[in-house]
């Protein structure tokens, strides 16, 4: 039997898209993936720096292993991702048990450290990383030159193998798939880690990534994400000096890829986005109209702290031009709230930019110094936790009362959803959206008039990305269906499956 493999992700599209990647390669050299660690003769957590919450969770499972490790001391332990890059080689002075570390570039390296990590049992020489079961250590970290270079060549970028490693088997579900466009980022946002973390920003060749789309299509794929730390950055310079852009590339997938229903793309980068991409998501009709573009804030002050490099103003302008070409668009956002040296001022801007654009939903943070970024060294975190909490508040209220209205004018409308899965909305969403109803089924009979005792609750996406629960059978998990919106909530639009 091959060797059993636990691994858990945190954080966001692009560690999913490693992790599948990671797995795609550890099973065909016959590793077993197994749900639980206690299973498992190797644990891999891929991990995120982005927020200290996503990285306390980390502490505690490697805590957790502790005990465990000393039970089994064949078991291997690895970090890999962010926390591995940003932590070091510091992080087996906290957690000597820890065999692997292997940072989100340096990925395609990871079967060979698993293979000493696990197989080899030579001695280890002076400079080798010894752990306390005798184990040599396996570590990956980028090289401190690339991280702090602003450029790197294509042919430098080994981690391509990674993505063209990946294999698509029938038994696979691809109905919705990720497939890389860039790696990296040069942005250098004051709070964020993920330029010394990922790397300096790497342009994939265009072909390798049409070759992708085509595959993951011919396998079954009902929508396609592409995805990049910057999006909307991507442009692929030739050796002939040719560059692709990133609205030809939209065109070229859309064109090689006429059975694939829908593409989009994450995350947007405001001050990249040219009339060009926008012309190119109005143009092509499997394009879906949905852009998540982070604001951060509404207010040009702290966008100038922050280093974000476009002013309230420049933004706004981008979502009308957005909204000119594509009526339909469905709009998403990040904010920070509580930056250093925010004002009750600022934060009014911030407000005021939510109910102009009228985005279907925010992801709003509290700010929190992480370490390695710039903001932790030039700023001090001078926002009391309780206005910070407060203004984090007023802003999800404001975004619901934009979410509820938006979510009302949808009712009685027939839309195009892809149905996801079984709905896990009673305990998640009763969590975040107090106004929730709940819809567990009490006694065999239906709390909600959506749910039939008989049926489960699904639920399904648009092209804007809104989520709608339908009532139907978990094998129409991955199909592309219409329903018709008949209720709705500030988080979710109710709807039943129709015919046309
Ligand atoms: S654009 Fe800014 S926030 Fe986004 S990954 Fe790059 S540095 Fe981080």
């Amino acid at each position: 039997m091959g060797r059993r493999l636990y691994i858990e992700t945190f954080g966001c599209q692009m560690n999913v898209l490693d992790t599948q990647l990671v797995l795609g390669q550890l099973r065909a050299q016959g590793y077993q993936v197994v749900d639980t660690p206690d299973d498992a003769d190797i644990v891999l957590y891929n991990t995120c720096s982005v927020r200290e919450h996503a990285e306390q969770k980390v502490w505690s499972r490697l805590g957790e292993l502790r005990a465990t490790k000393q039970q089994r001391p064949n078991l291997v332990i690895g970090v890999i991702g962010c926390m591995a890059e940003r932590e070091g080689t510091g992080l087996f002075r906290r957690y000597p048990h820890v065999n692997i570390l292997c940072g989100p570039a340096e990925l395609d390296k990871l079967p060979a450290m698993l293979h000493n990590a696990v197989v080899t049992s030579a001695k280890p020489s002076d400079t080798d990383h010894v752990s306390h079961s005798g184990r040599r250590r396996q570590v990956a970290l980028m090289a401190s030159t690339t991280r702090r270079s602003s450029t790197l060549a294509a042919t430098d970028d080994h981690l391509e193998n990674l993505d063209l490693s990946r294999s698509v088997s029938s038994t696979d579900d691809v109905s919705q798939a990720y497939v890389r466009i860039t790696r990296g980022c040069n942005k250098f946002c004051t709070y964020c880690v993920v330029p010394y973390t990922r790397g300096p920003e790497v342009h994939r060749p265009p072909q390798n990534i049409i070759d992708e789309v085509i595959k993951l299509a011919d396998a079954g794929a009902r929508e396609v994400t592409l995805l990049g730390q910057t999006v909307n950055h991507y442009a692929y310079r030739h050796p002939d000096a040719r560059v692709t852009s990133f609205a030809d590339l939209l065109y070229r997938i859309h064109e090689a890829t006429p059975a694939l229903p829908r593409l989009r793309f994450v995350t947007s980068f405001p001050r990249d986005f040219t009339d060009a991409a926008l012309q190119a998501m109005r143009d092509c009709p499997r394009i879906c109209h949905y852009l998540h573009i982070p604001a951060q804030s509404g207010s040009d002050r702290i966008l100038k702290l922050m280093n974000r490099g476009y002013t309230a103003r420049q933004y706004l302008d981008l979502i009308d031009r957005a909204k000119s070409m594509m009526p339909d668009i469905s709009l998403a956002t990040d904010f920070i709230v509580g930056f250093p040296t925010e004002t009750e001022d600022d934060h009014r801007r911030s407000m005021d930019l939510l109910r102009y654009c009228r985005f279907k939903n925010s992801f709003i943070f509290k700010y929190s110094p992480r370490p390695g970024t710039i903001a932790i060294d030039r700023f001090e975190d001078d926002v009391p936790e309780p206005d910070k909490r407060r203004r984090n508040n007023e802003l999800l209220a404001v975004q619901q009362e934009v979410s509820a209205e938006n979510n009302r004018q949808m009712i009685g409308k027939r839309v195009e959803v892809i149905i996801e899965g079984e709905s896990k909305l009673t305990s998640r969403q009763a969590k975040a959206d107090p106004s929730f109803v709940d819809l567990t089924i009490a006694g065999n009979k239906p709390a909600h008039p959506h749910l039939s005792p008989t049926v489960t609750q699904l639920i399904a996406r648009t092209r804007g990305d809104q989520i709608v629960c339908v009532d139907g059978g978990p094998f129409l998990k991955g199909q592309l269906l219409r329903v018709q919106i008949t209720d709705s909530q500030s988080l979710t639009l109710f709807g039943k499956l129709i015919a046309d």
